[in-house]
């Protein structure tokens, strides 16, 4: 047992473990000067294996979007096993699985691997909430017709805008950021997808608009529907996202939380029902 990183490798001969503290990517790799690869990020929780076919198929749809090779989620889930059994269940871990486009000049063999890692501690924000500034993503909703290079939807391992928005938002005294459109409309987080509540109705932007499909979103949807409340996919615009009842920024490891400033202004928080819907998100990653 450990409560130190736990870095395997994916290689053609087998999933090999190594030193989480040795440099294991070559300055050649297309990963490190490029951002060129895919990756995704699996809650563990309690030390159970979580449902991954959402995951997969995302880790899968973010590969063909970069023309990368596909691993086999056998190989995947194999790996994922090895990192909890090393780890002490009673520690929420935050599993990274990662793949680049391999070594400049090699011979295409994608570099993949696992790096599990405990988890930070997000219970304190869970409960607070964070307060939120929308910035201009730059570009329209509909970009990602004409340009499908822009690898709108897709995870790719180039998040340094995505932090660099974050870093704007602390800059302007925030914790967090919804990134917006040109033409208005309310997208996502940096790293997490937008949920907003009006009445009895929550809404969260359509991946039409060049966001990526939430696996948390949807497993919010369905918290929602066992409440009672109707769900659906709606461009929600900017200039309204104050007028709604509840705004959430949700995302696997960190799960909901509620966004109690928006832009300067103070929104509505339901504690009780962030908290249900906080258990209902782990519930889901214990497969339960
Ligand atoms: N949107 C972006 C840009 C993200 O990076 C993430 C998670 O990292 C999400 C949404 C939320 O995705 P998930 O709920 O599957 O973690």
């Amino acid at each position: 047992m450990t409560s130190s990183p736990v870095v395997l490798l994916l290689e053609p001969s087998g999933i090999r473990k190594v030193d989480p503290r040795e440099p294991q990517l070559a300055v050649t790799d297309w990963g490190a000067t490029r951002g060129d690869g895919v990756f995704e990020s699996v809650s563990i929780i309690d030390g159970r294996m979580p449902p991954l076919d959402a995951r997969f198929d995302r880790l899968e749809a973010s590969a063909r979007a970069l023309d990368l090779p596909l691993i086999d989620r056998a190989r995947w889930t194999e790996a994922l096993a090895m990192s909890i059994e090393e780890h002490d269940p009673a520690e929420r871990l935050a599993v990274t699985l990662a793949m680049t486009r391999g070594i400049e000049g090699g011979d295409g063999t994608p570099t993949a691997w696992l790096l599990a890692r405990p988890a930070r501690d997000f219970t304190g924000i869970r409960r607070r909430g964070v307060s939120v500034v929308t910035l201009d993503r730059g570009y329209a909703s509909d970009a990602a017709d004409g340009a499908p290079w822009l690898l709108l939807g897709a995870k790719h391992l180039s998040y340094a805008t995505n932090a660099a928005a974050l870093r704007e938002a602390s800059r302007r005294g925030a914790d967090d950021v919804i990134l917006t459109s040109t033409d208005g409309l309310a997208l996502e987080g940096p790293t997490s997808s937008l949920l907003a509540r009006r009445g009895d109705v929550v809404e969260s932007p359509g991946v039409e608009s060049g966001i990526l499909a939430g696996t948390t979103q949807a497993t919010a949807f369905r918290f929602f529907e066992s409440r009672g409340l109707r769900t659906r996919f709606a461009p929600i615009r900017a200039r309204d996202l104050a007028d709604y009842d509840a705004l959430w920024l949700v995302s696997s490891v960190r799960q909901a939380v509620a966004v109690h400033t928006l832009d300067g202004r103070s929104m509505q928080v339901d504690e009780e029902l962030t908290a249900e819907l906080n258990d209902w998100l782990a519930r889901a990653a214990r497969s339960e």
